[in-house]
């Protein structure tokens, strides 16, 4: 693992992630150990405080890394040690929950500072998901695999991510069901629709 510094302030790299009070939140829950629900050297895992579905996990790192935007070929070994305990907890999920799938992946565009890992089931199913933003960053292709970002740092040691103007297409993409080709009229319609998928 590289050595930068555990638990300081994410101010390393020149690269902009706008860290204000409130994007410090993952930070901040680390302090708190009623939160974490698994910790090793390297990460602390917490349940979303606003999730997007019935699971929803982040893997946060202990290093002084601000972002996926701000990893570097050197954080490899820490991508994986992120990906395998994001993949630890969906497999103990998986043993009580063998209908639910699981996606575990970046946000493009973060919004919240320390760099993190999503675990979330694909139900999309949750009273957080509050709009068409919501939804699309866990459905498009702003939702990037933890697979597909460490393959892109082996193979051309830098992380492929999309540019500004794609993430916003992403986002503001027009909703579509995660599970078939259903196109609703909007978000309220889609939510109800999901629940066909739940057998509700
Ligand atoms: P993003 O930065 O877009 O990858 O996602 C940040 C995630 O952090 C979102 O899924 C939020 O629901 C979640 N979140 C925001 N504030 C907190 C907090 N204080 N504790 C735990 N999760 C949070
Ligand atoms: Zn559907």
């Amino acid at each position: 693992m590289s050595k930068r510094a555990l638990n300081n302030d994410d101010n390393s790299k020149g690269k902009k992630l706008k860290i204000n009070h409130w994007s410090r939140g993952l930070i901040e829950a680390a302090k708190d150990p009623k939160i974490i629900k698994h910790e090793d050297s390297y990460t602390y895992v917490i349940l979303d405080k606003y999730p997007k579905a019935k699971y929803h996990y982040l893997v946060v790192s202990k290093q002084n890394i601000p972002s996926i935007r701000h990893v570097t070929k050197s954080d490899i070994d820490l991508l994986k040690h992120m990906e395998k305990v994001a993949k630890g907890i969906k497999e103990d999920l998986l043993a009580s929950n063998p209908d639910y799938n699981f996606k575990i992946g970046y946000h493009a565009q973060p919004s919240m500072a320390r760099l993190h890992l999503h675990l979330i089931s694909d139900d999309m199913n949750s009273p957080h998901l509050k709009n068409k933003k919501h939804w699309n960053s866990f459905t498009t292709n702003f939702f990037i695999s933890s697979e597909n970002i460490i393959e892109s740092l082996v193979e051309k040691e830098v992380v492929s991510l999309p540019s500004e103007k794609e993430c916003k297409t992403f986002l503001t993409k027009d909703l579509r069901c995660n599970k078939c080709c259903y196109v609703p009229k909007n978000l309220s319609y889609l939510k109800k629709h999901i629940l066909e998928h739940l057998g509700k």
